[in-house]
């Protein structure tokens, strides 16, 4: 398996392209912007260039890898000839039944189709294809070039054998594989969701304050950023959508949205990339600063 194909050159799709080149994969993105295409290889190039920078790899390293990258505007021709096709579109479902239809047509009937979704359905992204056991997770962390996890979902029909594939391929990026079934948020989600969910609420009811909610979990827990600083990168609108996937795919009450989560969504304070959220980042390029924090 030498030649990959990525969907989606934003914050998960380049990183999961970097980490492929780095390792010797030839690797395609795939975005319908040419502008996302463009912004998404220079993130890559600044990454290598901090690696370089802290001596992690060489000046040759680097070069290397982006030798190892191509990008296309098209999935009918970039996706050709591809062993793995990695989607990391926008999560939406609509889009993404599109994708892995215009995929399963575009590709041979070879071609393992993974899907970087947060939330959303492997057994419902495959039932759109005719190969619905070549169709599995492949759940990278954000940012993918420095978190070691990879959740790899098995969709209802995904085949022992693709899901043998991906956890080897994952091991040979590096990376610590996990196998988990197809239920509502995964386990990152399910799991990390409600304690954000929660951080929230126990805000929204004045228990505490931002800084002390955050404080209490880093320093008290020991997790690298606190509950409400990590929504804010993570984005509060992702939150939301996987919040009410989980809602919906249980129905339990206990995944309700926070009030509070939903008015901030809903006056467009999505956390680091509109620029405020539970913090400020308006101010001299926090956000980067935090995704060191964060790497480190
Ligand atoms: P993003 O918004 O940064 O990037 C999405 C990219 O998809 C954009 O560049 C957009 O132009 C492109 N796109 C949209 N429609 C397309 C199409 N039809 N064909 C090709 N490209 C298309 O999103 P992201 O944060 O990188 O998330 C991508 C996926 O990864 C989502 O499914 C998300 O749930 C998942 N994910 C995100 C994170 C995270 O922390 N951001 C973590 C794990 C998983």
């Amino acid at each position: 398996m030498k030649n990959i194909a990525v969907i989606g050159a934003g914050t998960m799709g380049n990183g999961i392209a970097h980490v492929f080149a780095q390792n010797e994969y030839r690797v395609t993105i795939i975005d319908i912007s040419q502008e996302a295409l463009n912004k998404g290889l220079a993130t890559i190039t600044k990454n290598l260039d901090r690696m370089v920078a802290k001596e992690r790899i060489t000046d040759q390293d680097k070069q290397n890898t982006l030798k190892n990258i191509q990008t296309f505007t098209s999935i009918k021709e970039g996706a050709q000839n591809t062993n793995l096709v990695i989607e990391a579109a926008t999560e939406n479902i609509d889009l993404k039944l599109k994708i892995f239809k215009e995929l399963d047509e575009a590709c041979d009937t070879n071609t393992i189709l993974a899907t970087n979704t947060s939330s959303i359905s492997i057994t419902k992204i495959a039932a759109v294809t005719s190969r619905p056991d070549k169709v599995i997770g492949m759940h990278f962390m954000n940012p993918v070039p420095i978190m070691k996890l990879v959740e790899v979902i098995r969709g209802y029909s995904t085949s022992d054998e693709v899901t043998n594939t991906i956890m080897e391929l994952s091991k040979n990026l590096n990376k610590v594989p996990v196998e988990v079934n197809d239920y509502p948020g995964f386990i990152a989600n399910r799991i990390l969701m409600p304690m954000l969910n929660e951080a929230i609420y126990s805000l929204y009811e004045g228990v505490a304050g931002v800084y002390e909610i955050d404080t209490v979990m880093k320093l008290g827990m020991a997790h690298p950023m606190g509950p409400l600083q990590l929504a804010d990168f993570i984005g509060l609108d992702v939150c939301l959508s996987i919040l009410n996937v989980l809602y919906d795919g249980f129905g339990n009450p206990k995944y309700s949205p926070c009030p509070l989560l939903v008015n901030m969504v809903t006056a467009g304070k999505l956390g680091v990339k509109s620029g405020e959220g539970f913090y400020d980042y308006a101010e001299n390029r926090k956000a980067e600063k935090i995704a060191e924090q964060f790497s480190k």
